[in-house]
Order: C-alpha cells, then structure tokens, then sequence
C-alpha cells in the first residue's frame, strides 16, 4: 500500500502519517520527490483501515499496490490449477461438461436425465437437493433422500456429482455424497460457510454472486483457499444489469479476465445467466470460445413438469446435439470434449 502526500504536505503533516503507520507495526519507505512525497508501507497490513489514513491531514490518496487476492492470483501461482474430480480433469485441454437438472426430483428423473447426459458426452451430473428458492413457499429440495438417489446415479453411471451446499451444518452431511461442492449465487460472500467448505477435502464449485464484482468473487475463492482448499472451480453465471429480457446477463468478459487474474479453472454456467433453453447453446458456446474450462448446463427430460428452472432446462436431445457444437467450437480454440 501507498499513500500519496498532498503537493502542499508540510514536512510536519509527513511524519504525522510515518508515526501512525510505525505505530501499527509496519514500515514505512519514503520517496520524497520534487513535487510530493509517497509513503510506501510494507508488513501485515490487517490491521490497515485505509480510510482512516485518507482522513489523516495532507493526505491526497490510499493506494493498494499488491491485489487483494493472493493465493488465488496468478501472480502468486503462474500455472493453470487442475481440478481433478475422481478422475475428471477441469482446467485442462479437455473441456469439462457438467450437466443433470436443477433439481433431484425422483429416482426416475435423476436415473433418465444422468444417463442421457452421460450418452451424449457429459462427465459429471448436476442436481441439487438442498435448493436455495427465493420464496419459502417453494421446493426446498429433496434433502438427504435426494442425495442418496445422487449417490446411487454416480454408482450406476460413474458420473461424479456436483451438488450445492447451502449451509456450514448441511455440510457434514452433503460430503457424505457428493464430489463437488456447490456454492451458489446468493452464497457468493456466506463467510462461514467459505470457511467451512475451505477445510473440506472435496474440490469446490465457487459460483459468482449475482452482484458481486469479480474481485469480490476473488476474495471469496481467497477465503477458501486460505482455510486449506486447492481445488476451487470459478463460475460466472450471470450478473443482474438493468437488462430484464434474459434472467441474468451472462457477462462474458469474466472468463478473460479470470483467466488473467487467477490459475483457477474458470466455469460457465448459461442456464442461469439467460433463464430460457433457447438461449442456452449460445451462451454455452461463448462461453468454450471465450475460454471456459467447463460448462455447467441444466437437462430436464420433462421441462414443462419440473420442479425448478424448467424454463432454462435443456431437453436431452437439444442438450445431445449443443455437445456436437461445443466439440466444434472447443476444436476451434484448441480444446477437446
Ligand atoms: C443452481 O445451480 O440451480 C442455482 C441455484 O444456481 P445459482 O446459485 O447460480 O442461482
Ligand atoms: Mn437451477
């Protein structure tokens, strides 16, 4: 961090600040130019409240130098981070397709939908069976019956299982089935609950809050990775805008810049950004061209009966024949499905 003196600062003004930050046990560098003079500030800043140094008499700005993500930041850590999942590779070459339906709804459902997908070349299934809904009047999930019907589909079709955790007391349960931990939207900054699936050995499917910038998204991977959790996956999933045609807005600049900032696998998620079917396969496919690691797609084979997001949800052979597309674009950026 630096501060930036005023070009009027008076030599007094400069010490003032210098002895504050000493006094918080840091050090200070000072260049004194020919016009202001900057203090730069170096040692364990966590007790830093840069506002209060802005306050401070003589004082033009506060600037942080280093990111405030560190062991998410590709400075840190140059090399692409592979998740491996029992066995699947996301942030590789290859492109990662998850898929399955919102939510768990029968043994049926989930046994139908798991081995469409699987027959048309995803390797991992969704489903959730604790379900964050916006009205409590609406399905909640299945819960641990939903996640035993997870656990029997991953048996019959070596699938691994992506499902979401909503809550640090849910999780014991949960890390009993699943593969993957799904954090989603509306648990974007749920600091304990970051810190609880930061100490769980399962990798984690981080995904982007619906407001929150793509630093704050990095400072939630950071609360992971620093309680102990490598394998962290990133997913934009669309942000809200003024836009109200599309549920979302699929802001697909985030896996450029991702891919810049971080080394973790970067995710599309295209159902919820548009919150129609008919939108999904161009989103999936912007997605793999803007570099994805993986996408995660929701198949429904009764749309019109489901539970949650049927309006978004890919019917099997639609979802069969966007896998041909994906292996063509993915071809076109030098990856393969
Ligand atoms: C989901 O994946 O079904 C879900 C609820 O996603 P999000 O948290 O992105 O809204
Ligand atoms: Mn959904």
């Amino acid at each position: 961090m630096i501060i930036i003196m005023k070009m009027n600062a008076t030599q007094e003004q400069i010490d003032t600040v210098k002895t504050r930050v000493e006094e918080l046990g840091l050090e200070t560098h000072l260049s004194s130019g020919e016009e202001r003079t900057i203090i730069g500030i170096v040692g364990d800043k966590s007790r830093v409240v840069e506002d209060n140094f802005i306050r401070m008499t003589g004082v033009e700005r506060v600037m942080p130098v280093s990111r405030p993500f560190k062991l998410a930041s590709r400075d840190f850590h140059p090399k692409n981070t592979i998740v491996n999942v029992k066995g699947v590779e996301v942030g590789g070459e290859q492109i990662v397709v998850m898929a399955g339906p919102c939510s768990v709804e029968s043994r049926e459902q989930i046994f139908e939908i798991a081995h469409a997908v699987k027959e048309a070349g995803a390797t991992m299934l969704r489903g959730g069976a604790f379900k964050p809904r916006t009205s409590p009047y609406s399905f909640q999930g299945m819960g641990e019956e939903g996640l035993k019907l997870l656990a029997e589909v991953r048996e019959a079709t070596g699938l691994p299982i992506v499902t979401e955790v909503m809550a640090p007391a849910d999780l014991p349960l949960i890390e009993q089935y699943a593969d993957v931990l799904q954090i989603g939207a509306r648990n974007t900054q749920n600091y304990a609950l970051l810190k609880a699936v930061g100490r769980s050995r399962l990798p984690v499917l981080l995904k982007r809050g619906m407001m929150s910038t793509i630093e704050e998204l990095l400072m939630s991977a950071e609360y992971i990775l620093a309680y102990g959790n490598e394998n962290v996956m990133l997913c934009e999933r669309g942000i809200r805008t003024f836009e109200t045609y599309t549920r979302n807005t699929l802001d697909i600049n985030a896996v450029p810049v991702l891919k810049e900032l971080t080394h973790l696998p970067v995710v599309v998620d295209p159902s919820h950004a548009a919150g129609k079917w008919s939108l999904v396969g161009s989103g999936s496919l912007a997605g793999v061209a803007a570099g994805a690691d993986a996408l995660i797609i929701e198949v429904h084979n009764h749309p019109e009966r489901a539970v949650s997001d049927g309006a978004q949800s890919l019917k099997p052979h639609r979802f069969a024949e966007l896998m041909q597309q994906i292996k063509g674009v993915a071809a076109a950026v030098g990856r393969n499905v």
